[in-house]
Order: structure tokens, then C-alpha cells, then sequence
């Protein structure tokens, strides 16, 4: 069976950053990616290069940040009052509050985003709300484990179910 629409992946990879070769994530057989192909979930040129792929097929390719996660966007780094990082009384909360923190917000509109801390000041904390991995080139390698059709079920939810999909 080759991989196509409606069709539950499970494959394991090792990504890396394509310039430097640091390695960002690897995962192991016990950890693999179970994915329900072509509704959208993944980077579409992640996709893409997997297509036609039958279980124990071996992918080496790369993804250019402009097609992954986008470019560094310099719009996306910003400079908040300090006083909205506050507690309940007043205070700063150093421990929580540090530079690399990864910090969960909301914007205006309630969605849900996560910024890093650049720099906290006085008054101001500055916090990049780019992509971790925007301006990142990628490189997948991995192997195909195993590709079935989807369940009538997992076509209804919109993805793969099983011990690496969704547990509900
Ligand atoms: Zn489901």
C-alpha cells in the first residue's frame, strides 16, 4: 500500500536543522508519528515528499523555512509593559519570567500563541513571537513503518487514531 489520501502513516524521523546539522527532534519506534495523510495537518511539502512511499521505505529530504515555518519576521518581535508580567501582588515573578522562557499569551483577538523572552528591562520585557523553528531550514530522514487505509471513524474526526494518533 503506498502512501496517498486517507491513508494513516506511521513513520519515525530524525529532524534536523539543514544549515547547521543540529539535531531538533528524533524520534524512536515506541515514539513514532502516526499521521492521517492529505487532510492538512502537516507541512504540505513534508507531505508531498512522502507521497508514493510503501512501509519500510528509507526519506532523506530537506524543507526550506520559507515552505516549513516561515521566515524570521522581525513584526513578530515585540515590546511589552513589564507590569503585564505582574502577580497578583505587584512583583515580577523572576523565576517564571527569564530570558528564554517560553511564555504562553493570547493576543487581542483570544488565539493562543507562545513567545520567548529576548530581554526583560525595567519597563519592558521585549518577546519573540516567531515559530521556534521559523527561518529554520529542515531535514527529515526516517522510515515508512507501517501505511493503512483510515477507519470511517478517523475520516470523521480528521485524524489517525491508535497508539500513536489520538486516544479518546
Ligand atoms: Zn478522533
Amino acid at each position: 500500500m503506498t502512501i496517498s489520501q486517507n491513508k494513516v502513516v506511521t513513520l519515525t524521523y530524525k529532524l534536523s536543522d539543514h544549515t547547521t546539522g543540529e539535531t531538533i527532534e528524533e524520534t524512536t519506534p515506541e515514539n513514532a508519528l502516526t499521521f492521517l495523510y492529505g487532510v492538512g495537518g502537516m507541512i504540505p511539502e513534508f507531505e508531498e515528499k512522502l507521497a508514493d512511499k510503501t512501509a519500510g521505505e528509507h526519506f532523506d529530504f530537506h524543507i526550506l523555512a520559507a515552505n516549513a515555518y516561515g521566515e524570521q519576521d522581525p513584526q513578530h518581535i515585540v515590546m511589552l509593559p513589564a507590569n503585564i508580567f505582574h502577580d497578583e501582588n505587584g512583583a515580577f515573578d523572576k523565576e517564571m519570567f527569564q530570558v528564554g522562557s517560553m511564555v504562553p499569551m493570547s493576543d487581542s483577538e483570544g488565539n493562543q500563541l507562545r513567545g520567548r523572552i529576548l530581554e526583560v528591562a525595567e519597563e519592558t520585557v521585549q518577546m519573540d513571537f516567531n515559530h521556534p523553528l521559523a527561518g529554520t531550514d529542515l531535514h527529515f530522514v526516517g522510515t515508512i513503518l507501517e501505511v493503512r487505509d483510515a477507519e470511517a471513524e478517523e475520516l470523521a474526526h480528521g485524524h489517525a487514531h491508535g497508539p500513536h494518533g489520538h486516544q479518546h
